[in-house]
C-alpha cells in the first residue's frame, strides 16, 4: 500500500491545476488517470489552439442549479490569474470573438506547463491505471486499483464528464459521490450540435456546409452567432450555446436575418414600387440555396408588387421567426461538456470539499457548473482546482 497525502484522480485540466497548488503546498500528490496520455482534451480544444479562457468572465456565463456557487472560485483565481501563469511560460495567444482566448501554436502548450509546473512542485502523475474500488477507513481513502493499492487523506475527484467517450470520459465521479451519498443532478449533452426531425433534415439536407450569422433563443437565453447546416442537423457556435439552455420538446426561434426587420423592408421596398421578384431581392441577404429551402419556388418568383400585407408577413416570419424544434442532440459523442452532476449545495463553494465528508473533493466539470462556449468551462476547472488545492 502506497501512502500520500493526496489522491487526485483525473489528470486532465482540473486534476493538474490542483495538484500543482497542493504540491506548492509541500503536500505529497499522486494523479491517478485510467488514460495513456494526461490532458487529452485539452489537446483536441478549441481545434488543437485550446480556447483556455476569456477576457470576460462572469458567473453569468455559467450554467448550474446553484447559480451563486461559481462566483467565489472565479473570483478567486480568475483569468487574470492564469494569464499570469501562462506569461511565465512565455505561451503566445491571441483573442478571437467575444474575448476569447486562444493559443497561438498548439494546445500543447498549456498542457507542457501544467506538466512542468507539476513536475516543479514534485507530484507524481501515474497513467493507465484503472481504479477498482475506493473506500474510506479510519480518515482516510483506500484507493485500490488494478496497478496498485494507495491510501490518501484528501481525495480529489477531477474525473470530467461524459463528453466523447472515445477520450477516456467515464462516470466514475458521480459513482463516487454516489458512494458517499451526494446527491447527482441529472447529466446530459451540453454544447452540443442539435439533429432535427426527418422531415426537417430532409428538407434542410441540401444546405450542408452553409453558416449564417443568426439571433438563436430558446425560452431561457439569446446568443447571437453563426449557425451551420450540417448533414446531421444544426450546429455552429450559436446552437452548441444555446443546446445547453435546452430542454427536449422545446422549441427554438432562429433569426437568420437578426440585422433586419424584413417584413418592412419588403413592405417599404414594395411601396417604392420595386418590381423584383420576392427571389431576387431576398438572394440580396441570405444564400440562394438557403432561400430555396425556406420558400416555395411560386412564391419566390412572385413580383413583390403582388404580395400581400399577410403573406409579406409570413415570408418575414419565416427568416426572423424561423421556429424549430430539434428532434435531439447529438449526445455525449460530440458534446463538448456534460451539463448536470456533482450537486453543488453538497459542496463547499471555497474549498471544494464535501459538505458531508470530510476529505473528498469534487472540482472541474464533474460538478453541476457549464461554462458557456468561450474558454468558459476551462477557467471553471482552473478556478475550482486552484480553490481546491489551497485546502487538500
Ligand atoms: C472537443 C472538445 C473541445 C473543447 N474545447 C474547449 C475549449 O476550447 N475551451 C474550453 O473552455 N473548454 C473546452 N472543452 C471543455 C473542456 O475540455 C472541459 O470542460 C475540461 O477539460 C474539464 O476539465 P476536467 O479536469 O474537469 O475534466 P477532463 O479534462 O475531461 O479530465 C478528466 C480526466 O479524468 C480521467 N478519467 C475519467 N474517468 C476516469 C476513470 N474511471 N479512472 C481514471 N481516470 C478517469 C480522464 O481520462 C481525464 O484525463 C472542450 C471539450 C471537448 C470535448
Amino acid at each position: 500500500m502506497t501512502e500520500v497525502d493526496i489522491i487526485i484522480i483525473g489528470a486532465g485540466a482540473s486534476g493538474l491545476m490542483c495538484a500543482i497548488e497542493a504540491g506548492k503546498r509541500g503536500r505529497k500528490v499522486l494523479v491517478l488517470d485510467h488514460a495513456n496520455k494526461a490532458g487529452k482534451k485539452i489537446l483536441m480544444s478549441g481545434g488543437g489552439r485550446c480556447n483556455f479562457t476569456n477576457y470576460s468572465i462572469e458567473p453569468d456565463n455559467f450554467i448550474s442549479h446553484n447559480p451563486h456557487f461559481c462566483k467565489s472560485a472565479l473570483s478567486r483565481y480568475s483569468q487574470w490569474d492564469f494569464l499570469a501563469l501562462i506569461g511565465k511560460y512565455q505561451i503566445v495567444f491571441h483573442e478571437r470573438d467575444h474575448g476569447q482566448l486562444f493559443c497561438n501554436e498548439s494546445a500543447r502548450d498549456i498542457l507542457n506547463m501544467l506538466l512542468a509546473e507539476c513536475a516543479k512542485a514534485g507530484v507524481m502523475v501515474q497513467l493507465s491505471t484503472d481504479i477498482d474500488s475506493i473506500e474510506r477507513l479510519d480518515n482516510r481513502f483506500s484507493v485500490k486499483t488494478k496497478q496498485g493499492n494507495f491510501s490518501c487523506q484528501s481525495l480529489v475527484v477531477a474525473t470530467g464528464g461524459l463528453s466523447i467517450p472515445k477520450m477516456g470520459a467515464t462516470p466514475l465521479g458521480y459513482k463516487i459521490a454516489q458512494q458517499f451519498g451526494i446527491n447527482v443532478l441529472p447529466t446530459r449533452a451540453g454544447l452540443v450540435p442539435f439533429t432535427l426531425q426527418p422531415e426537417d433534415k430532409e428538407k434542410f439536407s441540401a444546405l450542408s456546409g452553409i453558416a449564417v450569422p443568426c439571433a438563436v433563443s430558446s425560452k431561457r437565453q439569446s446568443f447571437s452567432e453563426n449557425v451551420l447546416f450540417t448533414h446531421r442537423g444544426l450546429s455552429g457556435p450559436a446552437i452548441l450555446q444555446i443546446s445547453s439552455y435546452w430542454q427536449a420538446g422545446e422549441d427554438v426561434v432562429i433569426n437568420v436575418l437578426p440585422q433586419l426587420n424584413l417584413e418592412a423592408e419588403l413592405k417599404s421596398k414594395r411601396q417604392q414600387k420595386l418590381k423584383n421578384k420576392l427571389k431576387t431581392i431576398l438572394e440580396g441577404y441570405l444564400p440562394k440555396r438557403l432561400i430555396a429551402s425556406f420558400l416555395p419556388e411560386d412564391l419566390l418568383d412572385a413580383s413583390l408588387q403582388d404580395l400581400s400585407d399577410k403573406q409579406i408577413q409570413r415570408v418575414a416570419d419565416q427568416f426572423n421567426n424561423w421556429t424549430i424544434k430539434p428532434n435531439g442532440t447529438e449526445g455525449y459523442r460530440t458534446a463538448e461538456v456534460t451539463s448536470g452532476g456533482v450537486d453543488c449545495d453538497a459542496i463547499s463553494s471555497k474549498t471544494m470539499e464535501s459538505k458531508q465528508v470530510p476529505g473528498l473533493y469534487f472540482i472541474g466539470e464533474v460538478l453541476d457548473v457549464t461554462g458557456w462556449l468561450g474558454g468558459y468551462n476551462f477557467q471553471w476547472a482552473w478556478s475550482s482546482a486552484w480553490c481546491a488545492g489551497q485546502y487538500c
